[in-house]
């Protein structure tokens, strides 16, 4: 599978890759994260694993457990992490110390190194026997709310380093070290390579879009950070214009207890909007997640709050113009006017998208752009020797 980036990032960049890895060979890695499938996180385990095992790291990849109430806890501790505004629970710190407690008795962690995934199992570190720990933070924390913030630096404190998307979620008030390693796609997994034009075709026909006319898509969980009221919002304004066709599609993850909720409050926006396709699919759609953002003319990600935002990379990747929020992660994909378009607001989604609809030219110009920009940078080759960069520090 390693091989197979030579084609694109060339043999000597391929070579530095297994320089590193040679020296790494053995050490045995733990990743834990909180939901098998669902969301960027376990997208990127799912392939990040099985490449770190072929350079002959022994990597093991395990998810906590919880119920609803920690569930609830954790995504109240996500939103208000990001948004800066809190809405905890009732015993919301005793129910997130309890579950760590519980998932450090059933999580053996001796490893060379632990990788820790976001704040729901940060505070496995209390358990630490052995071994370097580095927390991946993959949110917003730029803007905490300081209650939670207080509570989590508390644990995040203990670790040996930390690893941040951007370097605008870089913290002065901690004193471990921060990497500073953004996420990335797999060019070769069924979401993102290449598909005929005839499967997509055939995969947008299933679900009663018409190939034939303008498509809008977003792709992305059912939560508030992802704006999918201001998406619709934008799709009315273009719709004024141009007779398109909008697809949200989204898919639950055991970790997000919100979805269902925030699901019904788009059902209900949509309601009186015409050619608008709301999809829940199981999380392992990822030959339609493929084919919608290739047979999409335009994609958005209009995010309010992100931490990355794969989905960017995704589309980007498969020549798409996309529209994107002007938050956390995206602008490091998105450079505005180049390989896509920021934007602040619903109105302002509607002007690039009206834009982007009456010029090809500009949408293939962009497109072209947006695939090299990826390629440069947000493949999954890069992250992987990102990361053996950081065991390497941490193990010296
Ligand atoms: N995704 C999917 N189906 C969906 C919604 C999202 O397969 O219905 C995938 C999407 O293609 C991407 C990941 O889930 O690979 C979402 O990652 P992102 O960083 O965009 O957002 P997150 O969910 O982690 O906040």
């Amino acid at each position: 599978m390693i091989e197979k980036y030579g084609e694109i990032i060339g043999e000597s960049e391929l070579d530095s890759v297994y320089k590193i890895a040679e020296k790494l060979k053995g050490i045995s890695v733990l990743h834990v994260n909180s939901t098998p499938k669902g969301g960027g996180v376990a997208e990127i385990l799912s392939k990040m694993v099985p490449m770190m095992k072929e350079l002959g790291i022994n990597t093991d990849w395990k998810v906590i457990r919880g119920d609803s109430e920690f569930f609830n806890v954790t995504k109240s501790f996500h939103n208000s992490l990001q948004n800066g505004v809190g809405n905890l629970p009732p015993s919301a710190f005793d129910i997130y110390n309890k579950w760590q407690e519980i998932n450090s008795s059933e999580i053996s962690t001796d490893y060379d190194v632990v990788f820790i995934h976001d704040p729901q199992p940060a505070g496995l570190i209390r358990f630490k026997r052995k071994g370097k720990w580095i927390w991946r933070c993959h949110i917003d924390i730029s803007n905490p709310y300081p209650p939670v913030w207080e509570f989590l630096k508390r644990y995040i404190e203990l670790y040996d380093s930390m690893v941040i998307s951007s370097p605008v979620f870089g913290r002065d008030d901690l004193k471990l070290q921060q990497f500073i390693i953004p996420p990335s796609i797999d060019p070769f997994s069924i979401k993102n390579r290449d598909i005929s034009r005839f499967t997509v075709e055939r995969i947008l026909r299933k679900f009663d879009v018409d190939p034939d006319r303008p498509l809008v898509t977003q792709i992305s969980r059912f939560d508030r950070a992802k704006d999918p009221l201001g998406v619709i919002k934008a799709f009315k304004g273009l719709k004024r214009h141009i007779d398109a066709q909008l697809v949200y599609l989204g898919s639950p993850a055991s970790d997000d207890p919100e979805g269902n909720i925030v699901y019904q409050e788009t059902l209900k926006a949509a309601e009186s909007v015409k050619d608008v396709h709301l999809l829940l699919l199981p999380p392992d759609s990822d030959l339609e997640v493929n084919a919608f953002q290739r047979g999409s003319d335009v994609v958005m990600q209009k995010s309010i709050k992100e931490g990355f935002g794969l989905t960017v990379s995704e589309a980007m990747w498969k020549r798409r113009s996309v529209i994107g929020g002007n938050t956390g992660g995206i602008p490091l994909q998105i450079i505005h006017g180049y390989t896509g378009f920021l934007v602040n607001t619903p109105e302002e989604a509607t002007h690039y998208l009206i834009y982007l609809m009456r010029n090809e030219e500009v949408r293939e110009k962009i497109g072209e752009s947006a695939r090299e920009h990826v390629k440069n940078n947000f493949l999954m080759i890069r992250e992987l020797r990102d990361y053996l960069m950081t065991f390497a520090l941490a193990l010296q």
